[in-house]
């Protein structure tokens, strides 16, 4: 099942990085006669989601008493101030860092994300859910969906969504924290979190000091390296300051100051696959009472965005400009929100890619520094994420070992590549050919390793997840149906199962699915209840009806 979507199995959690901290011989044949000793100073460029994420882990699992974090960022040049929807292994990380996840919420504005609802995006008019957590429960070890695909055509078994706790709580706007302690079909219930970007970045900020960061405010002018390995060695601030380090994190979003300006990793360029390029962002009040879900819905060049928060509900219009201007983008944009908006429309640029490598030297790239395959998914503070992650894993001596670094890269790029699979799976798998756009994607030749992939299913609708794959079986069979991509056959095991208890128990489970969600309060109840809903109202004054 997905490995990454069950919030807090994968990765090993805190003890494995805990037990790996402490190293103290050379591994690699580079350094094998260097003496190496443990990182002392460790420097994060850039104070944006990636930086202060990384900033709390690593204050929370290095500190040793000896070791120094910094991190420099500049108020002057600002963060980019989008990256609002998450996926369920986030809960991963807020259990790494003790959160709570009532505070947690309250501080960043926070609701709950069950899924994304896709609209328009097979055929206009039609909607579908890409749902976390799990369709059904399988029988005799059949999975579940495959019984589902065999009830096609003999009866009428509904959605597949009907049989998904997260989806049909989703849809009736209900939401439950499962409990440690709970049962099917609750304990079903996965989900992650829409947040202010901002108030995320304060919120980490204040954990990360009070964990002893120090914060350097200035924007960094110059940076120093070592004449004969080639190391950064510093970075140097506007006034002349310079903060030396031994390992440096570069944060700096699209600018890639260390990895890309100065250390010259390439990028590369997907943008023949993932073709969107520019996003206007836009803000509105909220119409009523939050959704429990993301929405994405396409236009004639790309798709627009919709994450209810607390205070406001964050939209956007993501686009190729290759297929529509600016100036058109934005009228789309502003046709299709459902209130006034209360900020200026700006144009943020991107090429989607990822950096060739996300460790060189003693750099490692967090967040939109080390490549962007688009929002569509919501996946880049999951990279972020598991790049925290992988690096306390991995986190090396000083001087670093390649080999450590290799492991790294490697992971790195497979989890990029398998997220990049998904992702251009929305646009090839459309039926729509009402715009140039859309039929370029869905013309355009795919990587082979999705090509494979759709064309297994096509055969009999299986899914196979390879190594650490994010997104698994529910996530590919929810986007597969819901842009009517269906297997000419369903699996023959599926027939090996009696058909009348095959209906009784799907009869039964889609009933108790609904039962237990008509249970549930709504999600804003469900906050207010738990002291998880903000008392403080930070809308900017626009924003706030007079
Ligand atoms: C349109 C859009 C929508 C998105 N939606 C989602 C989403 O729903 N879910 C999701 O997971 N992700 C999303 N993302 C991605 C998400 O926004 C980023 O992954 C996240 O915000 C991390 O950004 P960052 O910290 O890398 O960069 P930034 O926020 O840009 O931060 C860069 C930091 O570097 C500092 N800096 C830069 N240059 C210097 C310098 N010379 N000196 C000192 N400091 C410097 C800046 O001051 C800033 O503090 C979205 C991205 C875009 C573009």
């Amino acid at each position: 099942m997905a490995r990454g979507l069950k919030g807090g199995k994968e990765w090993g959690g805190t003890g494995r990085v805990a037990g790996e901290e402490k190293r103290s011989v050379a591994h690699d044949s580079d350094s094998a006669a260097a003496a190496t000793s443990d990182i002392s100073r460790v420097v994060i460029v850039g104070g944006g989601t990636a930086g202060w994420m990384a900033a709390a882990a690593l204050s929370r699992f290095l500190n040793n008493g000896r070791r120094q974090i910094e991190l420099v960022e500049s108020d002057a040049i600002g963060t980019v101030g989008v990256g609002e929807a998450t996926i369920p292994p986030i809960l991963n990380f807020n259990a790494m860092l003790d959160l709570n996840e009532n505070e947690f919420l309250r501080e960043t504005q926070g609701t709950i994300k069950l899924g994304i609802e896709f609209v328009n995006w097979g055929r206009q008019g039609e909607r579908y859910l890409h749902p976390f957590g799990f369709f059904g429960q399988d029988l005799h070890g059949i999975s579940f969906y495959q019984l589902w695909l065999r009830e096609q055509g003999r009866a009428d078994p509904g959605y597949i969504s009907d049989y998904c706790m997260s989806a049909v709580a989703a849809a009736g706007g209900k939401f439950g924290r499962p409990s440690q302690t709970a049962r099917p079909p609750l304990s079903e219930m996965l989900y992650a979190f829409h947040f202010d970007a901002a108030l995320y970045a304060r919120y980490l900020r204040k954990l990360a000091e009070n964990q002893g960061v120090t914060r350097h405010e200035g924007r960094v002018v110059n940076v120093h390296r070592d004449g004969e390995s080639g190391d950064v060695t510093a970075v140097e601030l506007d006034g002349g300051r310079r903060i030396e380090g031994e390992l440096f994190i570069d944060c700096s979003g699209f600018r890639a100051l260390l990895i890309g300006d100065t250390l010259g990793v390439g990028y590369e360029d997907w943008s023949h696959w993932l073709p969107v390029d520019r996003a206007i962002p836009l803000p509105t009040a909220n119409v009523g009472s939050p959704d429990p879900f993301t929405r994405s819905t396409a236009h004639g060049a790309g798709w627009q965005w919709r994450i209810p928060l607390q205070h406001r509900t964050g939209n956007g219009h993501v686009y190729c400009s290759e297929f529509i201007s600016d100036d058109e983008a934005e009228r789309v944009l502003l046709a299709n929100l459902e209130s006034e908006p209360f900020a200026d429309p700006r144009v943020i640029r991107f090429t989607t890619g990822r950096r060739k490598q996300s460790w060189s030297h003693n750099v490692v790239c967090l967040g939109l520094s080390s490549g962007f395959l688009e929002p569509l998914e919501s996946t880049s503070i999951h990279l972020i994420q598991n790049g925290i992650q992988r690096l306390l894993a991995l986190f090396p001596d000083h001087p670093v070992s390649p080999l450590e670094r290799d492991e790294y890269n490697k992971g790195m790029s497979e989890l990029y590549e398998d997220i990049r699979d998904f992702i251009i799976l929305h646009y090839k798998a459309t039926q729509r050919d009402d715009t140039p756009f859309w039929r370029y994607v869905r013309d355009m030749t795919i990587p082979e390793t999705l090509e494979r992939k759709i064309a297994l299913w096509k055969l009999h609708g299986r899914v196979f997840r390879e190594g650490f794959e994010l997104f698994g079986t529910t996530s590919w069979v929810a986007v597969m149906l819901g842009q009517n991509i269906w297997p000419d056959r369903h699996d023959p095991i599926a027939d090996t199962l009696d058909e009348g208890k095959v209906a009784k128990a799907m009869a039964d489970l889609r009933e108790r699915y609904r039962a237990a969600a008509a249970a549930l309060p709504t999600q804003e109840a469900f906050l207010r209840a738990a002291g998880a809903w903000a008392a403080e109202d930070v809308r900017p004054k626009a924003a706030v009806a007079p």
